[in-house]
């Protein structure tokens, strides 16, 4: 959906179905930011709070309204009953990022009274969420020692490792990744847990980042090669795992890409969901869908709700394996990309659940 240079925001929330955006400000604080609530169909919509730098304001309200629709399709298609949000906090010269600062933001978050449930996302930590808790229950990602479920990580790169061998396994009837070259682009939280699961499964590792204390953290412990961050679309490889940043597939990257699998954790790597996802397919490329496979941290936080469960955690995170299979399956046998196939499914289970909740 491209609805990013539009300047009417009623206009552009009307166009991508948000329900509510707030916008929210503390003088004393510096605290400066956005909640988008995409939808609450399923249930109340939760999505992490990202701190981030943002060139305007416009790029802070593209990035809230596309995020929070995306957790709205994660949530829905991993069959948890949470519906789609996120905030962004702008980071500026007059936050003091300390504890006030984020129980002042805890309070914005409780004022919505449990429409919006917050947690971790870059530019936060468990630490920060235990200071949200401070005013507020609405939020999860907390830290074990208070009965969360702690850094989401973990869980987020076991189920992308999962979508990577169920591609695998769709392309040659075997899922196992032995020497095969993967280039993690990205070793952050996600990456590193990544590289973990391929390492024990002997796969070519390829790195890529801008942060030279995380790619030395990798080389340290894995055999890795590491790739220029402007080579990575001339770079040979059997997967590319963008574990960095989104819509790093685009006009530009499309024809130069040399891969056959697209498996990784950023989140929107689609520059556009149905053009580019249609134009990866013609490529021969298969693509993972990004919301189905990265939705792991987003099941880590569902289960806090209830009281952390490990088990139950990892268990509903398993069936992105057979999930990534069925959507390539049906992907297969019509001219639609992956992407488009796999929100065509999320949609439908919330318009179905939508319906029963109506019936008393
Ligand atoms: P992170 O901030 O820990 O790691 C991101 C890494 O990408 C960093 O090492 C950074 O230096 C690197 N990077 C930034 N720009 C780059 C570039 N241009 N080229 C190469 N490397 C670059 O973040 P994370 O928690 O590992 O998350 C990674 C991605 O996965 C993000 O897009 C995030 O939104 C998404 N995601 C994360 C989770 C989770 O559980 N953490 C869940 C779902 C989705």
């Amino acid at each position: 959906m491209s609805t990013e240079n539009q300047s009417n925001i009623f206009d552009q929330i009307e166009a991508m179905g948000h329900e509510q955006v707030m916008f929210f400000n503390d003088n004393e604080t510096g605290l400066k930011g956005i909640i988008g609530i995409h939808n609450t169909t399923l249930g109340p919509a939760l999505g992490g709070t990202r701190v981030w730098k943002y060139d305007n304001e416009q790029a802070a309200i593209n990035d809230v309204l596309r995020l929070s629709r995306g957790m709205t399709f994660k949530s829905s298609i991993i069959g948890i009953n949470l519906g789609g949000g996120k905030a962004v906090i702008i980071d500026n010269p007059k936050a003091k990022k300390d504890e006030p600062f984020w129980r002042r933001y805890g309070k914005f978050v409780e004022n919505l009274g449990g429409k919006y449930i917050t947690a971790e996302d870059v530019g936060t930590s468990t630490q920060f969420m235990e200071y949200i808790s401070m005013e507020t229950k609405h939020v999860m990602g907390k830290p074990f020692y208070l009965g969360g479920g702690g850094d989401p990580s973990p869980v987020t790169a076991y189920g992308v490792y999962l979508g990577m061998k169920a591609s695998q396994k769709k392309l040659t009837g075997n899922d196992s990744l032995e020497g095969k070259k993967v280039l993690i682009q990205g070793v952050g939280h996600v990456g590193q847990y990544l590289i973990d699961h391929l390492n024990k499964e002997n796969a070519h590792i390829l790195i890529a980042d801008i942060n030279e204390n995380n790619l030395k953290s990798v080389t340290s412990r894995y055999k890795a090669e590491v790739i220029d961050v402007h080579s990575v679309y001339d770079t040979d490889m059997d997967i590319y795992a963008p574990c960095a940043l989104g819509a790093t597939i685009n006009d530009h990257t499309i024809e130069k890409l040399k891969c056959s699998i697209i498996a990784g954790a950023a989140n929107n790597q689609l520059q556009d969901e149905l053009v580019h996802g249609r134009r990866v397919k013609a490529r021969g490329i298969l693509y993972a869908p990004d919301f189905l496979i990265n939705a792991g941290g987003v099941v880590n936080c569902y289960t806090e709700i209830d009281g952390y469960s490990k088990e139950r955690t990892f268990g509903i995170t398993e069936n992105i394996y057979n999930q990534t299979l069925d959507i390539f399956n049906v992907a297969e046998n019509s001219e639609k990309g992956t992407q488009e196939v796999a929100l065509e499914i999320a949609m439908a289970r919330i318009n179905s659940i939508g319906k029963i909740r109506q019936v008393r």
